[in-house]
């Protein structure tokens, strides 16, 4: 341009010069005597270099046209939306991947306020205050907001903005990139939740570690105990003894036993490693052998199971598990003397119904709705052995089973504690 304009300075030169002289020679005044082949000679010399020079400014204004269509090429076909607005906030130009962002055309969105993409009033609050900052610093800046498409799609979005100036350090315009940032706030959301699991993982470890040598000390201390008396139990009239401490031991190596299997099955299903596998099982005998296998003190249990059918279909590690806990906890919390009544039977749609009522301690009103609470213990529990596991792996495992556990108890009089689960 620089060239074309230096050009054309030089060319008005040449046609004064060339005016002066063809002057002089039509009316033979001034000092030089021109002939005119002379002047039409050079005339016709600067005639070609004038075409010549047009020549080249047209070249100049293509490659200029064209290095435009370039740079508009770029803006349109950018990988990033780009928001040209104007000093109110309104959209005067977006490009593709702006309109691809909105799920719509150009035309919709020029003329539109900038805000009315934006999810919620916090969303447009936050980018009124941006815009302004932007201004008033003259640099650019980020804010991170939610975005609406047409269709009422909301997606995060990272935005960066600055203003483009005149010549005179005037505003210009504002222009805003938005970048789509859906995934990187979904990465950002799974590590996030790693973290905390991870967290909640090591505060439930630290936690159980702190339970358990407190819970193992009584029953290590009862085997030590007992094993200790029953070498003292040689003649033939200690069967008594020796039986009772037999018993004792049993029931505290139970104990034991409970505690470790809470914590596993709790580690296990905060892995994600449990699953529900059905199959098809006999109700009534796992139901009884559950019974044989955790009745120490020989309490004594009433068990009923009211239908001809007793196979159901559910997984049954995960229902052991959760017969075995409320079944245990019938036991543990009522007196020795009195009975656990165990009832199993089919609902009316096909629902298996597993009911364990105790005439135990009860559960005191205040404490229930923190029953299935990891860890929670009723003060009323604290003289009997737990670790407040049991009811929230049950709670955690029907669910898994798509059952459902429930409760109705009276302190001081007992408890009763339904399961529930469709037999498909
Ligand atoms: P744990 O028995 O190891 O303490 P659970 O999770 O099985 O843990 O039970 C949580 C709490 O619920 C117990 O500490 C106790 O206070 C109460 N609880 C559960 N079952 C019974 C029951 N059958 N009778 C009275 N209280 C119960």
């Amino acid at each position: 341009m620089k060239a074309a304009r230096k050009n054309m300075g030089g060319l008005t030169e040449l046609r004064k010069k060339a005016e002066k002289k063809l002057m002089y020679g039509v009316t033979g005044a001034g000092t030089e005597s021109i002939r005119p082949l002379e002047i039409e000679h050079e005339l016709n010399v600067h005639k070609v270099e004038l075409e010549m020079q047009n020549e080249e400014l047209r070249l100049t204004q293509l490659q200029l046209e064209k290095s435009l269509d370039n740079y508009a090429e770029l803006f349109q076909y950018a990988p990033v939306g780009y928001f040209i607005l104007d000093i109110n906030g309104i959209v005067l130009n977006l490009n593709d991947a702006a309109c691809k962002l909105l799920g719509e055309h150009t035309n919709w969105a020029t003329g539109r306020p900038f805000s009315v993409f934006l999810h919620s009033e916090i969303c447009q609050d936050d980018f009124y205050r941006h815009r302004n900052l932007v201004i008033d610093s003259g640099m650019p800046q980020e804010i991170e907001v939610k975005f609406i498409k047409k269709d009422s799609a909301a997606f995060p979005a990272l935005i960066t903005s600055t203003i483009v100036k005149d010549e005179e350090d005037h505003f210009k315009y504002f222009l805003s990139t938005v970048n789509d940032i859906s995934e990187r706030k979904e990465q950002e959301l799974k590590m996030k939740m790693a973290l905390s699991k991870e967290v909640e993982l090591n505060e439930l470890k630290s936690r159980f570690i702190s339970t358990a040598s407190h819970e193992f000390r009584t029953p290590l201390a009862t085997i030590l105990l007992s094993t200790e008396l029953l070498e003292k139990y040689n003649e033939a009239d200690d069967e008594k003894n020796r039986k009772k401490h037999f018993q004792k031991i049993k029931s505290a190596v139970l104990g034991l036993t409970e505690i470790l299997m809470d914590f596993l099955s709790l580690d296990k299903f905060e892995n994600g490693a449990i699953t529900n596998s059905p199959e098809y099982i006999d109700l009534v005998s796992l139901t009884t052998r559950v019974i044989e296998d955790i009745n120490i003190r020989r309490q004594t249990v009433l068990y009923k199971h009211a239908d001809k059918k007793q196979v159901v279909y559910l997984d049954p590690k995960l229902l052991r598990v959760c017969i075995t806990n409320i079944i245990g906890n019938a036991f543990k919390y009522s007196h020795a003397d009195s009975p656990v009544e165990v009832t199993t039977a089919f609902a009316d749609n096909d629902q298996v119904l597993i009911s364990v009522k105790d005439h135990g301690i009860g559960i005191p009103e205040h404490d229930k709705p923190f029953i299935f609470d990891r860890f929670f213990r009723s003060k009323t529990a604290e003289a009997y052995q737990g670790t407040g596991l049991g009811l929230n792996i049950v709670q955690k495992f029907t669910s898994v089973m798509n059952g459902h556990i429930s409760f109705t108890s009276v302190e001081n009089e007992g408890s009763t504690f339904v399961l529930q689960f469709p037999n498909m």
